[in-house]
């Protein structure tokens, strides 16, 4: 996917596919603590705009990490096949939990 336009941002976030098969919500937050980012090892600084990457694993449940959003951008999304937006309403942590909790031939997309 070419052009992430920005996104995530506070209207809308992102889902795609991994190479496992997971999906990978790609979605707007503020740093309320200190984070590492995965990809490049660096600090996100409390109080900054990044992206969490919250999978809804294949077989099961969720972990989710802390990303810069220009390392996001640049390294993760354009690696997401499927990659589109969805309202940021839909990927609330709440319901990509439970969500992880329903085999994915049940979860609707
Ligand atoms: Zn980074």
């Amino acid at each position: 996917m070419t052009g992430a336009g920005g996104l995530p941002n506070k209207r809308w976030s992102l889902r795609g596919y991994d190479d496992e098969g997971n999906e990978a919500w790609v979605i707007r937050s503020i740093a309320h603590k200190l984070y590492r980012c995965p990809s490049c090892h660096g600090e996100i600084d409390i109080g900054t705009e990044h992206a969490v990457v919250q999978y809804v694993l294949r077989a099961g449940g969720t972990e989710h990490h802390h990303w810069h959003k220009q390392c996001s951008e640049e390294l993760l999304i354009p690696g997401l096949r499927d990659a589109k937006r969805v309202p940021a309403s839909e990927s609330s942590r709440s319901k990509l939990e439970a969500r992880g909790r329903k085999p994915p031939g049940r979860r609707r997309s």
